[in-house]
């Protein structure tokens, strides 16, 4: 498969340098060039198909002959490790829990995949190390830490913001070893942020490290979340439509599922449940796509006012609004909604949801009162409660309990360097390759 660049100003490229890149040249984001289309027959016997063979199918003319069978099989297997449950929390609806992977969020899927791909590919791209450096403002650290634990020879270096992670998140990101450079900035995610981007621009840095980065835009970050939503079908028993509802900060999770969808994966329906940086569900109402600032929320890995992934939705309905709304429904809910959810299904079902997945819950409900059909509602939840400790026990007014795999990581003494200048990070970059 080659890969097109959505700024049309880079060449078609491989795979291999699709996922090396992370960006085009130009700076857009990448595209599989050709439409991939599942076979009738795939879809109809999928239910009763192996996990790993889906995947495994689901994935494959993405990639090509860049990776042969046997290897991406194994890619496939490691990276879907864990169990993905599809819990009945009401009449119709369903709760799709995504945070059973290593650190406990759906971006384990991703981060595994993409770290397992370079992997792959390292040795046949360069002879400098490999550090991949990434800013996070909370899940994606924890998460990259994790997909590279077992890759040899790439050094990773993630940047988060003072004091303005989770307890849990923060041991994630510090307690890795050596082959984490886990860095604490002393300023906000914008200041992580624009440090990075600096790095990547630094001549200095790049003649003598093979740079790249971990983030959501990376197609092998993005690909491999179709899985679940593969997977989440393959479990429902009964032939109603399926209509899912995809907390969404970026738009690459969402928009990994409306890929499964255009290659033939029976969903009738999406919808984009976001807090108040409410960009597209305003786009999907009055056809004007206008960012503001970003406001912070309680459900903070969805703080993004101007999507980046929104592009590759738009490039899959030929930009075309009226296709766009026929697929996907938007709507928003503010702190106060989100929190009156999470206290209500503790209540009523004895069901806990976290802040993003709360907001899941409420994008579909309000889908499905507004059409009556009778049909399979799925919402997805993106993360475990104890990633949001304190708001959860705040909400619900009652303590949470520790899974055991956090329980040894709390135990255990964080490791970093604590900057606030690009100087610092340049140094630190510098001196470990
Ligand atoms: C990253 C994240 C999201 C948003 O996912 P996108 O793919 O960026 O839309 C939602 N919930 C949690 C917990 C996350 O970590």
């Amino acid at each position: 498969m080659k890969y097109i660049s959505l700024n049309h100003n880079s060449a078609p490229t491989s795979f291999k340098k699709a996922v090396i890149n992370g960006l085009a040249p130009d700076k857009g984001l990448y595209f599989p060039k050709n439409e991939v289309k599942l076979s009738a027959s795939f879809i109809e016997s999928l239910k009763n198909i192996d996990d790993f063979e889906i995947c495994y199918e689901v994935i494959r003319k993405y990639i090509g002959d860049e990776i042969p069978k046997n290897k991406l099989l194994d890619i496939v297997k490691d990276t879907v490790s864990f169990k993905i449950p599809l819990k009945k929390i009401e009449k119709s609806i369903y709760s799709l829990e995504l945070y059973h992977g290593p650190t406990l969020a759906f971006k384990d899927i991703g981060a595994k995949f993409m770290a397992l791909c370079l992997d792959y590919f390292k040795d046949s791209y360069t002879s400098k190390k490999i550090t991949v450096l990434v800013a996070t403002s909370g899940d994606t650290g924890g998460a990259v830490a994790n997909g590279f634990s077992g890759t040899k020879d790439i050094d990773v270096c993630i940047l988060y913001p003072k004091g303005k992670i989770s307890e849990v998140q923060e041991k994630q990101i510090t307690t890795n070893g050596s082959y984490v450079n886990a860095i604490e900035v002393e300023g906000d995610f914008d200041l992580c942020q624009s440090m990075v981007k600096r790095a990547f621009n630094d001549e200095e840095i790049n003649r003598k490290i093979a740079l790249t980065s971990a983030n959501s835009i990376n197609v092998a970050r993005w690909l491999p979340q179709m899985f679940y939503y593969f997977l989440a079908y393959k479990k429902i028993k009964n032939k109603k439509k399926n209509i899912f509802s995809v907390p969404s900060g970026n738009f690459g999770n969402i928009c990994a599922g409306i890929l499964g969808k255009s290659m033939g994966l029976p969903i009738d329906h999406f919808i984009a449940s976001t807090n108040i940086n409410d960009t597209i569900p305003r786009y999907i109402r009055d056809g004007i796509f206008e960012p503001n600032d970003t406001q912070q929320t309680i459900s903070n890995a969805m703080d993004v006012s101007n999507p980046s992934n929104f592009i590759r939705i738009q490039r899959i309905f030929n930009n075309d609004l009226q296709k766009i709304r026929k697929n996907i429904s938007g709507y928003s809910y503010d702190d106060r909604e989100t929190k009156e959810t999470i206290k209500r299904l503790y209540n009523s079902q004895h069901y806990l949801l976290d802040p993003h997945s709360a907001i899941g819950y409420l994008g579909l409900k309000e889908y499905m009162d507004i059409n009556k059909d009778d049909v399979n509602g799925i919402f997805i939840s993106t993360a475990h409660t104890i990633k949001f400790k304190n708001i959860v026990e705040e909400t619900i007014k009652s303590k949470i309990k520790y899974p055991n795999s956090i329980k040894e990581i709390l135990k255990k003494e964080k490791t970093t360097q604590l900057i606030d200048s690009y100087s610092e990070l340049k140094e630190i970059l510098l001196n470990r390759s």
